[in-house]
């Protein structure tokens, strides 16, 4: 499969934004990635062109009975320029799990990657020198066949828009505060909260509300059967250190595999760190919290990478975590995986992929 190119003439080229000043999500690069499928053909030959609108027809699956599927990652700017991804065939090939669940196409990672990394060498300009802030990078697919009716699509648009982002922490790391809900889920078993579908998303923005009014950051999602068993932060995996050892909730079925969830789990067990998968029941935190032998909280994401937890709300009662202060193993895993992304430490598992 060759890429065909068709680069934006020099003086259409946006104004970049300032990079102090990023924000996420909200600023995008000259060129997108575009690429279609119809059944019985296959992938066509994938595009960079010109970053822009799609013309969709009112009828498109996508838009009825959500065929959507997405991958996040970002690509980082190091020393000499260079510019670093983080284990991204990972992402394409937990993009082709996503699409066998939903019954869409799988794509050919290795070409898809490629192409990636030809979009990312066109937009280079594009990744920001500033401080913790990186080019994010929105691998997408969606169900673009024309027809009404609950069934695959034979149609599929897939495409990467890229988004310069700034430092999740532009003040230094800072332990935000957690609302644990029994009142809403995400996902249960049987269930899609496995995989990257848009309706994941839109079911829990009601959840995610709801906190914020209360003054919380995020939501802390229960199993949705018993509602006991821990399951994930808002969009991101979390993590226990209760007496000196690391546990985090077990891949049921209903918790999203995070690429950084992986990583945690590989570099705490190099550092002699021991790390259990199991169940973990919220009154068995609660209790941790209360007898002082849970140490820290934090959660794992490409967003923020760590992201330490400085309190839980549960049942209208709130547990302060580690004094409200980010713990030694969060700090360590942060330093750790940002040094790695940014190409400043020793990339022991083989994660890192250089454009260059
Ligand atoms: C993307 C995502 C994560 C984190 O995955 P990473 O690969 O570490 O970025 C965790 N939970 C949910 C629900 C997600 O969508």
């Amino acid at each position: 499969m060759g890429i065909k190119v068709e680069r934006v003439a020099e003086p259409e080229l946006k104004v970049k934004p300032d990079e102090q000043a990023l924000g996420f999500g909200v600023h995008f690069t000259d060129h997108m990635l575009v690429m279609s499928y119809r059944e019985g053909e296959g992938w066509h030959e994938p595009v960079i062109k010109k970053y822009g609108d799609f013309s969709l027809d009112p009828a498109a699956m996508a838009l009825h009975y959500g065929q959507a599927i997405f991958e996040g990652l970002k690509a980082y700017r190091g020393k000499d320029d260079r510019i670093f991804l983080f284990r991204p065939a990972d992402n394409l090939h937990r993009m082709n799990d996503s699409a066998t669940r939903m019954c869409m196409p799988k794509i050919p990672v290795d070409e898809v990657l490629a192409a990636m990394e030809k979009l990312l060498d066109i937009e280079r300009d594009w990744v920001p020198g500033a401080a913790g802030a990186s080019l994010y990078i929105r691998p997408t697919m969606i169900a673009s066949e024309a027809a009404l009716g609950v069934r695959p699509a034979k149609e599929y648009l897939f495409f990467i828009i890229l988004s310069p982002v700034g430092a999740y922490y532009p003040g230094g790391f800072s332990p935000v505060k957690i609302y644990v809900t029994d009142n809403y889920v995400r996902a249960v078993k049987g269930g899609v909260g496995n995989v990257k579908t848009a309706g994941n998303y839109a079911a829990s923005i009601m959840a995610a509300l709801e906190a914020q009014e209360k003054g919380y950051t995020q939501v802390l999602w229960l199993d949705a059967i018993e509602r006991k068993y821990i399951e994930e932060i808002g969009t991101s995996n979390i993590f226990f250190m209760i007496n000196g050892e690391l546990v985090t909730p077990a891949l049921s079925g209903s918790i999203l595999p995070g690429i950084t969830r992986d990583s945690v789990i590989k570099l705490a067990r190099a550092w002699d760190i021991k790390v259990t998968e199991r169940p973990v029941a919220i009154d068995e935190v609660i209790a941790a919290l209360e007898d002082g032998s849970l140490q820290e909280i934090f959660a794992s994401g490409t967003a923020a990478a760590i992201s330490p937890v400085g309190a839980l709300n549960y049942k209208g009662k709130e547990y302060p975590v580690n004094s409200e202060r980010t713990g030694p193993l969060a700090q360590r895993l942060f330093d750790e995986l940002q040094g790695i992304q940014f190409g400043d430490r020793q990339d022991h598992f083989g994660w890192r992929v250089s454009l260059d």
